[in-house]
């Protein structure tokens, strides 16, 4: 009989297709319903996604819990005070994805400054016929200020310089060993740069971090670009910054009720969405289900794991 693995919310097909190979996939279901099935005795592994939530009280339906796979580098939404106390291991899927999401920044970067979706609709109805697009503005040489030198913020930086991107970042702490600007709290570094992009964790630290404040610093010349997660932006004072020129545009992969940003959003020209895909293509997705997978059968096979999150790292 394979071992019962519980899927915390819906899995990608490829982190289900992987699984299938070795466990039987139980849920997504309400806690109460894990509560009350035959099996929740010997269910010794979570899986889930980045935007999974796998609170205390899923945990605690699964005495035997020993591991939280997550596919995907953020887990926001994993107490993962909580596994530590229950003695489970919370697995993530860094370095993979970094390529395909520096790529989107970079691609939201141009998308918002050049307008491009705006052409597209330009030329699609028929405006070019009656007369030429409106100018748009220059990326190349804007200065950069990323929130976040991480992995990912990293990628990110290393690409800006092909577009002459003078960078600044804040971060918890200074990285002395990167060639780039440390500006110690965001405000500052908001009013300092062209383009603000977001590549921090989500959670508590974060959230709101970039409020009305941060926003009329980056000013009526400013771009912000998301593509960390929807908690880190006050989004009703970006509404009410784009609503009144106190910025210029944004670029937006992530929105904090998701798959529903606000209706404001939708309306406004000068705002570019995706949803949520940063890391979504083939070859990203199947790398990280295969590294989400390896984590699962490497702790049935040796009760070890590949890619552990800081937290749970020795
Ligand atoms: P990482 O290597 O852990 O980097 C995170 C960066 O954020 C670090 O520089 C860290 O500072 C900084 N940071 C953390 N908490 C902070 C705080 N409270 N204030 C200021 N800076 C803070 O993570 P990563 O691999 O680059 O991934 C970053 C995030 O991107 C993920 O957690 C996820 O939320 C998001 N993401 C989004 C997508 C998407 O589809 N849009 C895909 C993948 C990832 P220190 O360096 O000083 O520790």
């Amino acid at each position: 009989m394979k071992p019962i693995v519980f899927a915390a919310s819906n899995i990608s097909p490829l982190y289900q297709r992987a699984l299938a190979q070795h466990y039987e996939v139980l849920g997504p279901m309400p806690v109460a319903d894990l509560m009350a099935h035959p099996a929740r005795g010997s269910i010794e592994v979570i899986v889930g996604s980045g935007e999974s939530k796998v609170p205390a009280d899923m945990m605690d339906a699964l005495p035997a819990l020993r591991l939280v796979s997550v596919m995907g580098v953020g887990y926001d939404g994993v107490n993962v005070a909580h596994a530590k106390q229950r003695g489970a291991m919370v697995t993530h899927t860094p370095q993979v994805l970094n390529d395909d999401v520096a790529d989107l920044a970079i691609a939201l970067m141009l998308n918002t400054t050049r307008r491009l979706p705006q052409a597209d609709r330009f030329v699609r109805e028929g405006h070019w016929l009656k007369g030429a697009m409106p100018l748009a503005k220059k990326l190349s040489g804007l200065h950069l200020g990323l929130v976040g030198m991480g992995r990912i913020g990293q990628a990110i930086a290393h690409r800006a310089q092909a577009f002459n991107m003078p960078v600044s970042y804040t971060a918890r702490s200074a990285k002395p060993e990167l060639a780039y600007n440390f500006v110690a709290d965001v405000k500052s570094l908001a009013a300092q740069v062209d383009v603000l992009c977001l590549i921090t964790p989500g959670g508590a630290s974060t959230h709101h971090m970039i409020n009305a404040e941060v926003l009329q610093a980056l000013g009526p010349e400013g771009y912000l670009v998301n593509v960390a997660r929807g908690s880190v932006v006050d989004e009703q004072a970006l509404v009410a910054a784009l609503q009144a020129g106190q910025i210029a545009g944004a670029g937006l992969d992530v929105f904090e009720d998701e798959p529903r940003p606000l209706e404001a959003l939708l309306a406004m020209d000068q705002v570019v969405l995706t949803p949520h895909v940063g890391s979504g293509t083939h070859q990203t997705r199947q790398a990280m289900a295969d590294l989400a997978s390896d984590n699962v059968n490497l702790y049935f096979a040796k009760s070890d794991v590949k890619t552990p999150v800081p937290e749970c790292q020795m």
